[in-house]
């Protein structure tokens, strides 16, 4: 086994591999820039290594980051999420300097890391797909002409795309003529590659996805389905294991078919296949996530695998020890992400310093956080300060065990969304599972939730009688 990991990451994914490391025996080294040197993955790992320039780009130089581990003796590197964890260079250059890449090999990042090759390759091994453009799009006449064989809406998608960013949907030819330009120049921006493509938008949809362990050794399981439905400009909120949609029967059909895209890709590690489910639940495949997902928590909770353990070992050359009748999914699991930033205020990331931290506990609940009292939250990074995730036996009992820790919960100083999570874990149509990808833009009226009466005035002011009554 590994002796020590070098985390090519930070904030709450940091402290989440660093649990492992240390349940695991393995010394976790980490780094940060200037900006973060404050940050409380630093306070948790063994090592940590100053990297400049901050604030991002230091995270992002796999030559750097490569290094920092020879130098430090780190037989492996974990990349986490976003950041260089889809970077096939990162992993071919692991590959050749003789340290291990927690990750799937740099061809199968490659291979995916495209939307575009992705789809093509699944639909060549007769996989779904949404009905698109089959190959980039260029101009805005050829986009037009898209349009009308597969009929609008239609979203537009960056090749290289991620993280719910260069999406965008077009109802009508001149929607679609006047995002096309956008868009590409978006794409070049963001991603580094104009390439773009449409797809045919599937109104009311479910995200699902299948979580997906390979080891070195030809075993290959899945560990079933998240439903990630609850998204605001495509971006997660609140997502969920299993899904409340899904018959036993489909659940078996898309587990397995995530089984034979991880084989049809050789692939290794854990990986996450998304399909998009149409109201009629059939379903198409969208992309493979290379990587852990921030959502993960979720799956732990039904199935009780740490999956990153399971990344440990599978890359240090692990068999991987489960078969797939033995993976029993148990209860119910929510994930909602508490985000520093103003929904009221068109959700706008809300930094500085928090002045009151109190996280909940009991039962079922489990905190990935990334904050602490008198932290200063930086601006410039993914405004994500804590994961609540809880479990129950039944639906009702999770969404019971959320709204109860959400109310809990007691972050000051600084706005969070947390009055507009338990606004949507409140709403009747969550209760009933109803929701799909609209949900958010279908209930504008749970913003609407009241900020002058704060419950948790009551909460600190208990909270610090106990602190003055335990100082005297
Ligand atoms: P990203 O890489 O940004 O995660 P995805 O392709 O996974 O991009 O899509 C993100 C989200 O956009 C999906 O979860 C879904 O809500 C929406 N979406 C993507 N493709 C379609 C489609 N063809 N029809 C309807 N919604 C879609
Ligand atoms: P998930 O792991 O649930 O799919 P996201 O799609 O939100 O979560 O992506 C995980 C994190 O990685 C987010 O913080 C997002 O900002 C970042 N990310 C994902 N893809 C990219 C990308 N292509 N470029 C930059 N950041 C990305
Ligand atoms: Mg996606």
């Amino acid at each position: 086994m590994f002796k020590k990991i070098l985390i090519a990451n930070r904030g709450e994914i940091a402290t989440r591999i660093i649990r492992a490391c240390k349940e695991m025996n393995i010394k976790s080294a980490v780094i940060y820039t200037e900006e973060d040197s404050t940050a409380l993955y630093i306070k948790k790992a063994d090592e940590a290594y100053l990297v400049t320039p901050g604030p991002v780009e230091a995270y992002l130089n796999i030559h750097r980051i490569v290094d920092i581990a020879t130098k430090i003796r780190a037989d492996a590197i974990h990349p986490g999420y976003g950041f260089v964890s889809e970077n096939p260079k990162m992993a071919s250059l692991c590959e050749k300097k003789g340290i291990v890449f927690i990750g799937p090999s740099s061809s199968a990042i490659e291979l995916m890391g495209n939307k575009l090759k992705a789809r093509e390759f699944m639909k060549k091994h007769g996989i779904p797909v949404v009905e698109g453009s089959d190959r980039p799009v260029e101009g805005e006449d050829e986009a037009a002409e898209w349009g009308k064989r597969i009929g609008y809406p239609v979203i537009i998608k960056a090749s290289g795309g991620g993280g719910g960013r260069g999406l965008r949907i077009a109802k009508t030819e001149s929607e679609l003529r006047r995002f096309y330009g956008l868009a590409r120049s978006e794409a070049l921006k963001f991603f580094d590659d104009p390439e773009i493509f449409i797809e045919r938008y599937i109104t009311k949809p479910h995200h699902i996805e299948v979580q997906v362990l390979a080891d070195h050794h030809g075993n290959r399981i899945h560990l079933g389905e998240r439903d990630c439905s609850i998204q605001r400009r495509h971006q997660k909120i609140v997502e969920i294991a299993p899904s409340l949609v899904l018959s036993d029967k489909k659940r078996k059909e898309m587990g397995a078919l995530a089984v034979r895209i991880a084989r049809l890709v050789d692939y290794t590690n854990a990986g996450t296949v998304e399909f998009i489910v149409d109201s009629n639940m059939r379903y198409y495949f969208m992309e493979m996530n290379t990587r852990l997902q921030v959502e993960h928590p979720v799956t732990e909770f039904v199935t009780g695998i740490d999956i990153v353990k399971k990344q440990i070992e599978m890359a240090a050359g692990m068999e991987l020890g489960i078969k797939q009748k033995d993976v029993r999914v148990k209860g119910n699991s929510i994930e909602c992400r508490l985000i520093a930033e103003d929904p009221r205020n068109a959700f706008l990331p809300n930094g500085g310093r928090i002045t009151a931290y109190y996280s909940p506990g009991g039962i079922g609940v489990r905190i990935d956080g990334a904050v602490y009292k008198d932290y200063v939250v930086p601006d410039y990074y993914d405004p994500l300060l804590a994961k609540l995730t809880v479990r129950g036996e039944t639906w009702d009992e999770a969404v019971n065990r959320m709204r109860r820790a959400l109310d809990e919960f007691i972050i000051r100083g600084i706005k969070t969304n947390i009055p507009y999570l338990q606004a949507i874990v409140n709403s009747d149509d969550f209760k009933k599972g109803y929701f799909d990808t609209e949900f958010i833009n279908e209930h504008p009226e749970l913003l609407e939730y009241s900020s002058t009466v704060d419950p948790t005035d009551t909460a600190i002011a208990i909270a610090s009688a106990i602190a003055m009554y335990e100082g005297m």
